[in-house]
């Protein structure tokens, strides 16, 4: 895919960083729409291109800011960055993942159910969790 983006993006009549930003807030926007649609906050028809349609959009607008910005970039070079970042992603999940498990069993002792997100406890002491665990 990046690759693909990459040819039209040399391919294509010379554009200023900030044109293709621009572009990117316009199909971001489009997105944002897409997604009231879906989640009811906007009642105007779906779109032609939906939600997955506008996030490929704001993907070829980002991919091309990243060609221009820096024309000698590869790939390799990306997928590094992309690598590093998901890692860095993948250990914030793992740590929230270990503070949810420390705050149920501080709470109510044992370990979470598969799949719980979030805990709360309440001003009576009441606990809730947002995905049927007990006493939600
Ligand atoms: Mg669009």
């Amino acid at each position: 895919m990046i690759e693909r983006i990459f040819k039209t993006s040399e391919f294509a009549a010379p554009r200023s960083l900030y044109k293709i930003l621009v572009k990117a807030m316009e199909e971001l926007g489009e997105l944002a729409q897409e997604v009231a649609i879906k989640t009811g906050d906007c009642d105007k028809p779906v779109g032609k291109d939906g939600i997955i349609g506008e996030a490929i959009d704001a993907i070829i607008c980002l991919v091309d800011l990243m060609k221009v910005h820096k024309p000698d970039i590869t790939i390799d070079e990306i997928n590094q960055i992309v690598a590093a970042k998901l890692a860095k992603w993948e250990s914030q999940e793992i740590k929230a993942d270990k503070e949810l498990v420390s705050r149920w069993s501080k709470l109510i002792g044992g370990v979470p159910p598969v799949g719980s997100t979030y805990i709360k406890q309440d001003k009576d002491d009441s606990v809730h969790t947002t995905d049927g665990g007990p006493n939600t």
